[in-house]
């Protein structure tokens, strides 16, 4: 891991799993949702710069999309909290 390409995808892997936990916490033990994380450029031209996409899917197959507008190593509790 000494190439830095390779430690920043790893600590941006750990960020994005920690993010999805972050939802399952929030969302509760009792509800089954598929939850992905990724990063995105913000799609707000008035908000340049690197976002989360938090996308949901219940199992009645509907999908939320939340954006948080900071990267995934940014993001906490507080944030997952006011938007889900
Ligand atoms: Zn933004």
């Amino acid at each position: 891991m000494s190439d830095p390409g390779a430690l920043r995808t790893a600590r941006d892997l750990w960020h994005r799993q920690r993010v999805k936990r972050l939802v399952r916490d929030r969302l509760g033990r009792g509800t089954a949702h598929l939850v992905s994380v990724r990063g995105i450029e913000c799609p707000d031209p008035d908000c340049p710069g690197p976002a989360t996409e938090i996308r949901l899917v219940n199992l009645a197959l509907v999908e939320s999309r939340f954006v948080i507008h900071k990267p995934a190593e940014k993001v906490t509790a507080a944030d997952v909290s006011a938007l889900i």
